[in-house]
């Protein structure tokens, strides 16, 4: 992620990253990309890892992104750690340049699941001039979920630090208590689903990025509104993937076989 420094002009990070790895790319082909859209805690992140079922391709978190440099202490981390403990958001060049350097490697080729980006209107437009010159098609899936249910959700929230995968104490609590099932490390409270950062992030959500609901439908962006509350994460995965693959946008070949729906979210 060399190079990745926030207040980079974004033209100038994407002749950084215009590298030989994307001439290989077939720039007709409409690769598959889902923006997963929706206020904190409406279930992207879960949703995101669920959707292999029937979705190739990476799940990008600009979140989790964030985090792993926060783990490691680097600049970006270093420079980013006030503002994600606090709830605001990161400046637009560090994230479009983040999102940039990642759909650009080999494994992007036959789809992404964008989780959290973008944000704001800057990285709608980055994003936009990305899909059209890496030949992505994208398609948004709006989770709806009322606030105070996401509050309830948040606080209630508990995440591996190894992983990502994230559990809910009520409604998708792990096997044994505070373990994640998958590798067995101890499941952590992510500092920012305090209650006062919690409402803090809904404000940044809606004053900056729900306003880009309107942006994609003036743009054209095929929307699928999906309610993000009132069935089980397996439930809300299935209607998603019949709403997408029902669009005839993109073709059930790109499920992955064998994918177990059992999977923790
Ligand atoms: P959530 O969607 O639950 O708020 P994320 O893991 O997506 O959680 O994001 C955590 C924090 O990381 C955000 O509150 C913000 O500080 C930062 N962040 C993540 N994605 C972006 C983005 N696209 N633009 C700006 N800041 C971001």
């Amino acid at each position: 992620m060399k190079g990745s420094r926030p207040g980079r002009d974004a033209s100038a990070a994407a002749e950084v990253l215009r590298p030989n790895r994307l001439e290989a790319k077939t720039k007709t082909a409409s690769v598959p990309a889902v923006i997963l859209f929706g206020s904190p805690g409406s279930g992207k992140g879960t949703q995101a890892k669920l959707l292999r079922h029937c979705l190739q391709g990476p799940h990008i978190s600009t979140g989790d992104m964030l985090r792993t440099h926060i783990l490691a202490q680097d600049g970006i981390g270093q420079q980013t750690e006030r503002l994600i403990k606090s709830g605001k958001l990161v400046s637009d060049d560090l994230v479009n340049e983040l999102v940039e350097s990642r759909i650009v490697e080999p494994d992007c080729r036959s789809g992404i699941i964008l989780d959290g980006y973008p944000r704001t209107l800057n990285q709608a437009g980055v994003l936009r001039g990305m899909m059209a010159r890496y030949g992505f098609q994208p398609a948004v899936v709006h989770l709806m979920v009322d606030h105070e249910k996401i509050v309830a959700r948040l606080s209630g929230r508990r995440q591996c630090p190894v992983c990502g995968t994230l559990y809910s104490l009520k409604t998708n609590p792990p096997k044994i208590s505070g373990i994640c099932d998958l590798d067995g490390a101890t499941l952590v409270t992510r500092e920012d689903d305090r209650e006062s950062v919690i409402r803090e992030r809904l404000s940044q959500y809606e004053s900056q990025t729900r306003p880009l609901l309107n942006y994609f439908r003036e743009s054209g962006v095929p929307m699928f509104e999906i309610n993000g509350a009132g069935a089980t994460p397996d439930e809300i995965m299935r209607h998603i993937c019949d709403s997408l693959t029902s669009s005839g946008l993109f073709d059930g070949a790109n499920a992955v076989e064998g994918a177990n729906a059992s999977v923790t979210p």
